[in-house]
């Protein structure tokens, strides 16, 4: 399999660092608010990523952090820890916080039919392997501590920045170290002091003083207790590639001397008229919004899928719309295929095409996760002349990677209490026989991704 490395910049041959094992990290939400469908696209994607490795029958062991402490509102680290500010502006408690944000979190991923990890790592439960990771570092001597925390002094490592391609020598321009507490405009902090005049709902005491871990630190201290001290794939947005994941490899790579992690995955922006989707931007849209307005959860899968994973994808709604329409066309095709289930003899014409298909599809999945093409390929295979049988064994096989929801019979899909009534009005209608209003309705039912059939007016169909 073909996948870009960000560290690399290059589409590379995927080779495990143990053959047929796959060790992946998975960079987690930070639990202090609710997750939107920005957040949704990166996870999408990396779950694709590992259905697409265990369809190529690779052994994946991945794990993923929840932050719940350390993760502050600038990423410099000053300003307040996202947590500890939701706590104090809603006057709750932060492991309640925490719980609702977390669970918030895992009911979107599962709408979305995104696999959960296999390890899931809250970082307020992993406080002494941080505290243990840092200890080494300062034994090596990269770090050094200021009025508010232990650095890691980056102007150590040779090549901090790789991943980012940071210009070093551009960020020191204008950087007055005499006026600053840290050393170089790069370097970060590992343990940060609690404030004296603050009270904290989560600290803890280290070998510095009473605080708090950094946000980096929490990643590397987590992915090497599970998944050893090099790895094969990390993953993440591209927003933390020149900081957070710049980090994670510096820290990792300093304490242990051995390459951090051999594929640096980033996915793309989701925007939304032309800017990031974002908490801090306020232009944020849920999935339970999208659900409230009668979208089904996998219409937006179908359009994430539509898009590669490394191109900036322009959220609307008349996108959603088409991802529906199209969704749910495919979704009553393959029910067709559940229903007929003959499988005509199958010519040497029609075997080669489905070889042909088999081919086409595994080419797209492996070249770099192209999925936009992996579904074109179902379409062709969706209108070639092979027979429903199959044409349902090629689906069962890719919906593997897909995820669609495809095979669950077309009859359990909830219809929106908008579409409800509006079959009910147009029933009223007909038996007025006002043909061309309730005609009108049929066309609006028709928007939103329904048909009626005529012969039994309550029965609802896709
Ligand atoms: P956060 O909770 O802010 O750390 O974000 C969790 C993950 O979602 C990170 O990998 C982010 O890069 C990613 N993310 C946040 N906003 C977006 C967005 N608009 N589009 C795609 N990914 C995003
Ligand atoms: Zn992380």
């Amino acid at each position: 399999m073909k996948l870009y490395n960000t560290l690399s910049r290059k589409v590379e041959e995927f080779v495990p660092i143990k053959p047929g094992k796959v060790g992946m990290y998975i960079c987690g939400p930070t639990v202090y608010d609710y997750s939107h469908i920005g957040h949704s696209r990166t996870y999408v994607n990396s779950d694709v990523l590992i259905r697409v490795l265990r369809w190529l029958n690779f052994q994946v062991k991945s794990v993923m952090n929840i932050t719940d402490v350390g993760h502050l509102t600038s990423n410099a680290d000053e300003g307040e820890d996202k947590m500890e500010k939701k706590a104090r502006t809603e006057s709750k408690n932060i492991l309640e916080i925490a719980k609702f944000y977390t669970d918030d979190f895992w009911q979107m991923e599962q709408q979305l039919n995104i696999i959960k990890p296999d390890i899931v790592t809250p970082a307020t439960q992993y406080i002494a392997a941080m505290i243990e990771l840092v200890k080494k570092l300062e034994q090596k001597g990269f770090t050094y501590q200021t009025k508010d925390g232990l650095y890691f002094d980056t102007s150590k490592l040779k090549d901090y920045g790789q991943l980012a391609r940071l210009d070093i020598a551009g960020l020191r321009e204008g950087w007055r170290v005499e006026k600053r507490a840290k050393k170089n405009p790069t370097d970060f902090a590992l343990w940060k002091f609690s404030k004296k005049d603050e009270k904290r709902q989560m600290e803890w005491s280290s070998p510095w003083g009473i605080g708090f871990p950094g946000w980096h630190i929490e990643c590397s201290a987590m992915s090497m207790k599970h998944l050893g001290e090099s790895f094969d794939i990390h993953t993440g947005g591209v927003d933390h590639i020149p900081v957070h994941h710049t980090n994670e490899i510096a820290q990792s790579e300093a304490a242990t001397g051995k390459q951090f992690v051999k594929y640096w995955f980033h996915s793309n922006f989701l925007d939304i008229n032309g800017e990031k989707m974002s908490k801090s931007l306020g232009n944020f849209i849920r999935l339970q919004d999208l659900v409230d307005k009668g979208y089904e959860p996998m219409s937006l899968r179908y359009l994430f899928l539509t898009s590669h994973y490394r191109t900036k994808m322009n959220f609307t709604f008349k996108a959603l719309d088409g991802g529906q329409e199209a969704y749910k066309k495919l979704k009553a095709i393959v029910a067709g295929w559940q229903e007929d289930k003959g499988r005509t003899s199958l010519s040497e014409e029609k075997l080669n095409k489905v070889t042909n298909l088999v081919f086409k599809f595994r080419e797209a999945v492996e070249n770099d996760l192209n999925l936009p093409q992996a579904l074109a390929v179902v379409w062709e295979m969706a209108k070639s002349n092979i027979s429903s049988r199959d044409k349902l064994e090629l689906i069962t096989d890719w919906e593997q990677i897909l995820g669609l929801d495809l095979l669950t019979p077309v009859q359990l899909i909830k219809v929106p209490e908008e579409v409800k009534k509006l079959i009910k009005n147009r029933e009223a209608l007909r038996k007025k026989e006002m043909w061309a209003e309730a005609d009108a309705i049929r066309k609006e039912i028709e928007k939103k991704g329904f048909k009626v059939s005529d012969t039994k007016l309550d029965t609802v169909r896709l």
